[in-house]
Parts: C-alpha cells; structure tokens; sequence
C-alpha cells in the first residue's frame, strides 16, 4: 500500500467556516423563487441556512436552519433508497435507470428519447416509476405512510409526523402538475410505471410537499455518507451496500443539465430542489445541506450553490480529491 497524504479537521474549524461563509452570501439577491408553482413564489426569498451533520451524530448550523421549507426533488433521493430497498438495487437498475438525462427535470422529451426505461430516480418521470416500485403495490395509504417513515428516518426522526406535510404546497403543486400528469400517464403508455399512474403521481407530489429543515436534510445526506446508518439516532435505516449507488444516482444527475457544472467546481455529489434546498453527499465524512429560495434558470439554489462550493473549497475537500482528511477533536 502506498501511504496517502492526509490532513485533519476539527468541527470548531468546519463551523467557523460555515459562518464565515454564511456572512459572505447572506445578503446576495441573485435568483428568483420558483413560480410555477404558486405556494413557492410566497416564500421569503432572504431566508438562508447551512448544516452540516458529522458521521459522530454532531449538528452544526447557520441561519435559518430549522425554518421548514418544501423539500421539493431532494425528496427524489430519499425514495430511491426505499425503492432500491424494497425492490433490489438490480431491479430499480433494470426498472428505472440511472442514466443522466442531460435534460431539464420535467422533460418530456427525456422520456421519449428513452422509452425502455425512464433514466434514473432522480429526475420527474423516474421519480414517479420510483413511487410506483414503493411496497405495498396497489395500497396507496401503505405506501405514503412507507414513503414518509422513510424520510423521517433518514431525517433522524421516529415518527414520520416530524416531517410534516404542507398543506398550502401540496394543494398549490396539485393544482398545478399538468406536465407530471403527463409524464405519469406517458410512462403508464410505455409500461414504464409499476403501480396505479394517478396513485403514483399523487404520492410523488405529496412527498415534494414534505416541510423539511436544513439540519434534517443535512442528517439524511450523512446518513447516506454513513453507509445507511443514521448518525444521530444509531438506526440502521438501509442497507449499507445501497449507499454507493445512491450517491452515484446524485453524482451523475442531482442538478439536471447542470450537473456535471456543479461537480467539476463543487467536488461533492448533491441533489437540489426548486424549495430551495441541495443537499450533499461527502462518503465517510459529512452531509451537507443549504437552504435558499432564489434558483438560477435550471431550477437550482443560487445561494445554497455558492455556500457549499465556498465551503468545500474552504476546507479543501473533494470527493474526487486523493487526499484523505480524517476529522479529530476541537
Ligand atoms: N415538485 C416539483 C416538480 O415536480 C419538483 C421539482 C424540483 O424540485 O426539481 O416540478
């Protein structure tokens, strides 16, 4: 074995580089809400909050990170690990896909350029076909309840009523989602969708409209970097050879046609939703997740961007880097 250069870091050093950075882009305007679904244009555009979970269990935040916000397409990662779990990694592979679209997250054309398989979990159409794979088929009340235990559980939550539904959103989102319908009924016409299109549809929009925090969505991505292990509650919430395959699932497509932008500047497999939030993913050391409403045109956080790029770069870590860093006490 050859000997790898390593560095050390100690969680004092991580926080103080959250909130030197939290400062740097608090009152940075770029971006404009999401309004194409109504309840997000409404948000304050100014709230802002980063966290960061360590694989000891420790939370450190910033600003407003226990305001509830939609959890939006990061929930997308949260349910292909329960697919994946309920069904076998091989058969959401051979069901789904986990191919980059190159697209936007609603694309049509995504679908009709690959007919055989929606393309991966983590966009509109996949994420759909991963809500029709969730057990038990053909009961809609069963499979929420899994759906939201799920999130809790990865969110270091007993109770799926930690995570609350928003009302306002989900009515705002189900008003308004003619193109998921189409995508829905498009892949039921393909035979690319598992379970009822109209349930599946549902539960996909439900999910989107989960309240969530920063500090939850950092304990999920930390849970994922933990090999499936909840750092804060000790719970094993998924098998621990998922964990690989779900951050490739972020690597590859969690900001749409922007990823492979993100990646090369970032160094950290995240996943972003129009809510606000983008969550990421450092195997064996964090979970990261910043929050703030104002997107750039492909639909992705502005501000939690430029935070979690700052804040990599800070603490020189990369997943794409030789160099280990190995975290000791303050
Ligand atoms: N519920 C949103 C939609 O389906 C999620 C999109 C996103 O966060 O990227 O349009």
């Amino acid at each position: 074995m050859f000997p790898k250069p390593y560095k050390t870091i100690t969680s004092c050093q991580i926080h103080e580089v959250m909130t030197k950075t939290y400062e740097r882009f608090r009152t940075d305007t770029q971006g404009k809400n999401a309004d194409y679904i109504p309840y997000l244009a409404n948000v304050d555009p100014s709230l802002f909050g980063i966290s960061v979970c360590l694989l000891d269990g420790t939370v450190l935040s910033v600003g407003d990170h226990d305001f509830r916000f939609g959890i939006e397409s990061v929930s997308k990662v949260h349910t292909a690990v329960l697919a994946m779990q309920h069904s076998g990694p091989d058969t959401v592979m051979r069901r789904i896909g986990a191919n980059a679209t190159g697209l936007p997250f609603d694309s049509i054309m995504a679908i009709l350029l690959e007919k055989e398989r929606p393309s991966t979990p983590l966009v509109n159409a996949g994420a759909i076909a991963a809500c029709s794979l969730v057990k038990p088929i053909g009961d809609a009340e069963g499979k929420w309840q899994a759906i939201r235990q799920n999130i809790a559980a990865l969110s270091g939550e007993e109770d799926g009523s930690a995570i609350p539904l928003i009302e306002e959103l989900y009515a705002s989102e189900s008003a308004t989602n003619f193109n998921n319908r189409s995508i829905a009924w498009l892949l039921k016409d393909f035979g690319r969708i598992y379970d009822d299109p109209e349930v599946s549809l549902d539960l996909y929009t439900r999910q989107c409209s989960l309240g969530i925090t920063a500090d939850q969505l950092a304990i999920a991505a930390a849970t994922i970097a933990n090999d499936g292990k909840n750092p804060k509650t000790g719970v094993q919430v998924f098998d621990a050879e998922l964990a690989p395959k779900v951050t490739s699932l972020a690597t590859t497509v969690g900001f749409y046609e922007r990823t492979g932008d993100w990646l090369y500047d970032a160094g950290i497999p995240a996943k972003s939703g129009v809510g606000g939030g983008v969550m990421g993913i450092m195997p064996g050391l964090f979970g990261i997740c910043a929050f703030a409403p104002p997107l750039d045109p492909s639909g992705n956080s502005v501000k939690a961007q430029m935070a979690i790029k700052a804040i990599m770069k800070e603490l020189d870590v990369n997943v794409f880097a030789s160099s280990h860093l190995t975290m000791v006490d303050c």
